[in-house]
């Protein structure tokens, strides 16, 4: 996923089939109470009208969506019941149960965890109406253009333009480590639309589809052998004006909501204790991996090893349950700097586990399963071996927002530390040195 802090730190004409909503609460009883009875009584009533075993898993997501089952925190027609957060465990409970079908493997972090609530903000009805549904369903996969080769940690720098020409923006420009762009049906994308104002403030947000002709993904191949992400290279790319989110020059504003829900989406990623099946993300926490090893190999062990174990175990749990503490707060609205602590933590957490399996495992940890280069539908930290943990958690530290631009948010906005100089905040982008 993306970028730091900057410090960083439509109707666009979709595909066929992908109608908004229709006939929304239709036979789920719509006036129906939202507590945990009534969501009961509405998954049981999508459950009888579109059985998990005989229904097709695009459309049953599309039911569960349109009965507003997907998000339930979410409005009304647009996948939810503006029911409180909390309860999605009541459904999903109910759902997992029932064997019914989850919108894994496509529940991509960009496009739940950053794109949509940034549309959720920011968009217009039309908007929410066309992106949310196939955003949630999984059938539109989304990807993050903000990072720039001259533009990363301080990525109000980017230079990537966005030029008006009546109801289209024709946009130029390279963007950098963009997860999922070869899987990816639409990216939120920052350009500049005028550089005679100061970095911040010349900027716009739009939706870019990525199957326009001026779009080239070309893969990057990364450390651990894969590649995640990608350069992107956008040269006469037309997106019409529907497709931008917020007012033109706002897309600061606009970017700060999808980066704080971005450091959610990475620090607030749930780290399931060990031994677990976290039924929600489908797998175990890197610390049970670990921990499995131990008992594995008793010939491996010694007394430090044993210390250091005990000790990231309990790190995890605290990790854990301060990650369940964030997702509530989230629940009560925006995300706060918080996140940014929770995401410094946990790229510490998973450097330090895989550290410490590599090196408990001795030669072993450092063997490596394949190099071949691959292109992974999204970040599985436990099912490929310890070296590619190892390697993979590096990234940790990077995407998102490196650790010490984090730093430097906890410094000033949690405790109020005076901020860096800032010599450029008031110049105009074009008279920067660069
Ligand atoms: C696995 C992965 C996936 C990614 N996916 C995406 C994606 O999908 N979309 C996207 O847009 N981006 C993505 N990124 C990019 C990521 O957000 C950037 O790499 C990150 O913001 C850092 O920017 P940079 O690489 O330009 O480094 P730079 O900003 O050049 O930083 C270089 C070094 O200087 C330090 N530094 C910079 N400024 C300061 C400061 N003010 N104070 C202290 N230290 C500082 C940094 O911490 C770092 O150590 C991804 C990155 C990775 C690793």
């Amino acid at each position: 996923m993306s970028s730091g802090s900057g410090e960083r730190g439509a109707t666009a004409d979709g595909p066929a089939g992908a109608e908004g909503p229709t006939d929304l609460d239709g036979p789920l009883d719509p006036d129906g109470p939202v507590d945990p009875d009534g969501l009961r009584r509405r998954t049981a009533a999508l459950l009888a009208a579109h059985p998990p075993a005989t229904t097709p898993a695009a459309d049953f997501l599309r039911a569960r969506f349109d009965a507003g089952l997907a998000w339930i925190h979410y409005p009304r027609g647009l996948g939810g019941l503006d029911a409180p957060r909390a309860l999605q465990a009541v459904v999903d409970a109910e759902l997992t149960a029932a064997g019914a079908p989850d919108n894994n493997p496509r529940r991509i972090g960009i496009g739940l965890g950053m794109a949509a609530p940034t549309i959720l903000r920011f968009g217009t009805e039309e908007q929410k109406r066309r992106f949310l549904r196939p955003l949630w369903t999984g059938e539109e996969v989304w990807c993050q253009l903000f990072s720039e080769p001259g533009a990363g940690s301080d990525l109000a720098a980017l230079a990537t333009r966005a030029v008006r020409e009546g109801d289209t923006w024709i946009v130029d420009g390279q963007k950098v480590w963009t997860s999922s762009a070869h899987q990816a049906r639409w990216g939120i994308l920052l350009a500049r639309t005028d550089p005679a104002l100061p970095k911040h403030r010349g900027i716009s947000y739009f939706v870019c589809d990525m199957t326009d002709g001026g779009v080239e993904v070309r893969p990057l191949r990364q450390i651990t052998g894969e590649a995640e992400f990608n350069e992107v290279f956008l040269t006469g790319v037309r997106i019409p004006d529907t497709c931008r989110i917020g007012d033109v020059g706002e897309g600061w504003r606009v970017a700060r909501t999808t980066l704080m829900n971005e450091r959610m989406a990475i620090g607030g990623t749930r780290l399931p204790r060990e031994n677990a099946r976290d039924s929600a993300e489908g797998r175990t926490g890197m610390i049970g991996v670990a921990a499995t090893a131990w008992r594995e190999r008793p010939e491996l062990r010694t007394h430090d090893l044993h210390q250091r174990l005990l000790r990231l175990w309990v790190e995890a749990e605290a990790a854990r349950l301060t990650g369940e503490r964030l997702r509530q707060q989230l629940a009560q609205g925006q995300p706060g700097p918080e996140g940014s602590g929770m995401k410094l933590a946990f790229a510490r957490l998973a450097q330090e586990i895989s550290g410490w399996e590599v090196e408990f495992l001795a030669g072993d940890g450092l063997t490596y399963d394949d190099w071949t280069l691959r292109r992974p539908d999204g970040v599985d930290f436990t099912a490929r071996g310890a070296g590619y943990r190892y390697l993979r958690a590096k990234g940790n530290s990077i995407e998102g927002g490196t650790s010490e631009v984090l730093l430097n948010i906890v410094a000033e906005r949690v405790l109020g530390l005076p901020p860096e100089p800032r010599a450029d905040k008031d110049a105009a982008w074009k008279d920067l040195p660069r």
